[in-house]
């Protein structure tokens, strides 16, 4: 497809930042609506999700956004589960007792959600920093086949595979799971404030207009993690060769 949407005119991708925060439902967010929209429309990305911490948007609030020229503006939410975080697409609202992942993902099968394991290794291969995940030993990350074993990847429908605010090793290593468990893999770039927004984007061959056309690319793979949108060098990410 070629689109001046994809911020790649020539290239086949139409590209979405699948998870940021405004500081409209985020708390720990500075980045304000309206330079969300001006920015999305200056970087040419195709379509952006607004994932705030535990709430969802209203319904209503999104299509004065979505007019605000070019950009297709989506809703989801990030969801703080006993498993860690994990993205929402697909629910109406924050549920009562979703923080449980198998309760989450008994929700998300009733309405058919889409469930994506956000950034599951951040801060989790360096023991320098275990002591932010006491419950866990540090995943040795020579073993991708092991980390695919965790509990969480049987209760998610993809996995976060590029995160903006990652460490490259964090994401190489969420790659080499979800090829381990050939998985979909997606990309967002966890943008907190304006100028990371759409630095890491999860790349589609064809326009995403709404949830239920995520959910369903999303669902049968028909995506795959890409950075460089904003250098105006979009490519896939993947394991070096
Ligand atoms: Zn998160
Ligand atoms: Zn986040």
């Amino acid at each position: 497809m070629a689109s001046i949407r994809s911020g790649h005119p020539r290239g086949p991708y139409f590209s979405v930042d699948l998870h940021l925060h405004t500081n409209r439902g985020s708390s720990d967010s500075n980045l304000a609506v309206a330079d969300l929209a001006e920015r999305s429309r200056a970087i040419g990305i195709g379509a952006v999700c607004i994932t705030e911490h535990d709430t969802m948007w209203e319904l209503r609030e999104a299509p004065a956004l979505a007019q605000a020229g070019g950009v297709v503006f989506l809703r989801g939410m990030e969801v703080t589960t006993d498993m860690g975080h994990v993205g929402v697409f697909g629910l109406d609202r924050y549920v009562g007792g979703i923080y449980k992942l198998s309760e989450l993902r008994r929700v998300a099968d009733s309405t058919g959600a889409l469930l994506v394991a956000n950034h599951p290794f951040r801060y989790k291969l360096d023991p320098r920093f275990s002591f932010i995940n006491p419950d866990h030993e540090p995943i040795d990350p020579a073993y991708p086949e092991r980390a695919a074993k965790l509990a969480i990847f049987k209760l998610v429908d993809a996995i976060e595979v590029l995160n903006g605010a990652c460490s490259e090793e964090e994401n190489l290593f969420a790659l080499k799971v979800a090829r381990c468990l050939g998985m979909p893999e997606v990309a967002g770039s966890d943008s907190h404030s304006m100028n990371s927004v759409g630095c890491v984007t999860t790349l589609f061959d064809q326009p995403i207009g709404d949830e239920r056309a995520l959910i369903a690319a999303v669902k049968s793979r028909r995506c795959r993690p890409g950075r460089g949108l904003l250098q105006k060098s979009l490519a896939p990410f993947d394991l070096p060769s």
